[in-house]
């Protein structure tokens, strides 16, 4: 076990509540199974630089532009972070200082929309993000969002939903990306349609990024004016975003990110982001992406194996959505069973009905090291675990995860 990945002696000695309240998190962690499809374990050099000095640094600005003295270490991590970023996704433009996924979103709104401005997006109900249009977020209170939707017998994007939708509303930008569709988007299906409209395409990436970076799914970069993404996800960074774009976007992106939206960028979190990017540019990175894939379609294949009704019959990525009813449960019920036997994954919704499914990923237990055969044990925890077993069934998941310590033994 890394000293990293430990509360230290200081904070122990200091504070034995939160010290507590650390070691317990990181105990949750390597004992349940972390299948949440936005979830990773990053690696003990990304920790230690978000657990280090930088976190006490004020830089407002951009490097060799800052409103604060003493740049000069801070502007060394950013610009590490911009190159790092822009070699990795061949781009010529990146803006690291987002401090979420969603405050790229909220960037690339900014860079190019006006309130009130008319915006089509994947809908909620089938699988866009609070930041695609929800009246509860900034972005269904600022713009007028119109969705469109996923077929209903195959779960797969409707591009010609899409293109009428364009056709009768002429959105100022579409967005593409999804917190649970587990296929490739056709990003030039969508450039076409902008195209025909005078629309913005902006990709909201936040999950396949990491993917892309290992060049285990295709890239946005070539079709989008901007992307949005985070870094925290199979991307295996700190939470984080980031917003990618060519340079003719590259002056109102920097402008949007700051002074617009937000203050000084955490410099912590940019150097953790900029060990991150060298690490997914290594030889290593790629065979995870990979294998995350590999895994991802050998699980979703053993689930429905199981009985569970996987959405669009498989997977391309690391995201599996299911619904679980043939085996008497629905999503809420299932995600509670599972949690109960040590299985941590979240609700979704379906592309058909009102009932919610599953949504689970294999990128945190990928980075563990599990393969397929440890997917095919996994598929059988589930089934396990929705019978009601939930304390054998704990038991089985400890055994399991014993033997893939997240952080080493
Ligand atoms: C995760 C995600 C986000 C937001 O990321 P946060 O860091 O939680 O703000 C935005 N869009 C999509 C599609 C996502 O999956």
């Amino acid at each position: 076990m890394s000293v990293m990945t430990q509360p230290t002696d200081a904070l122990r000695q200091q504070d034995p509540q939160m010290a507590d309240v650390l070691e317990g998190e990181r105990r949750r962690q390597a004992e349940t199974l972390q299948m949440s499809a936005a979830e990773n374990f990053t690696s003990p050099a990304v920790l230690a630089a978000l657990g280090s000095v930088l976190s006490n640094k004020y830089a407002e600005g951009y490097p060799g532009a800052r409103y604060h003295g003493g740049c000069e270490y801070v502007d060394l991590a950013e610009r590490t972070a911009v190159e790092r970023a822009r070699a990795l996704f061949g781009v010529e433009h990146a803006n690291v200082q987002p401090h979420s996924g969603s405050a790229a979103v909220l960037a690339a709104y900014a860079a190019l929309l006006r309130p009130g401005d008319t915006v089509l997006a994947m809908g909620l109900a089938h699988g866009g993000h609070l930041t695609h249009g929800s009246p509860a977020n900034f972005s269904g209170r600022w713009f007028d969002f119109v969705g469109y939707g996923v077929d209903a017998e195959s779960g797969l994007v409707d591009y010609e939903q899409v293109q009428r939708l364009a056709r009768a509303h002429r959105p100022k930008a579409i967005v593409c990306g999804s917190i649970s569709y587990p296929r490739h988007l056709e990003y030039s299906a969508f450039r076409e349609i902008a195209d025909e409209v005078g629309a913005y395409l902006i990709a909201d990436a936040a999950h396949p990024i990491g993917l892309v970076a290992g060049g285990a799914a295709p890239s946005p970069v070539p079709y989008a004016d901007v992307v949005c993404a985070t870094t925290h996800k199979v991307l295996r960074g700190p939470r984080g975003g980031m917003v990618l774009c060519g340079g003719e976007f590259a002056e109102r992106v920097d402008r949007a990110v700051f002074p617009f939206t937000q203050g000084g960028a955490q410099m912590h979190s940019i150097a953790a982001k900029a060990v991150a990017f060298g690490e997914a540019a290594a030889p290593p990175f790629t065979r995870y992406a990979h294998r995350v894939v590999a895994n991802a379609r050998a699980l979703a294949a053993a689930l429905e194996q199981r009985g569970f009704a996987v959405t669009t019959g498989g997977t391309d990525t690391h995201l599996i959505s299911a619904d679980p009813a043939a085996l008497g449960v629905d999503g809420p019920t299932a995600r509670g069973r599972l949690a109960a036997a040590g299985i941590v994954l979240d609700t979704c919704a379906l592309p058909y009905g009102d009932q919610r499914g599953i949504r689970l990923g294999t990128a945190a237990v990928t980075t563990q090291g599990m393969g397929e055969p440890e997917m095919a044990r996994i598929a059988g925890l589930f089934a396990a675990a929705l019978e009601g077993d939930a304390a054998r069934t704990r038991a089985e998941v400890a055994a399991l995860t014993g033997g893939f310590p997240p952080y080493g033994a």
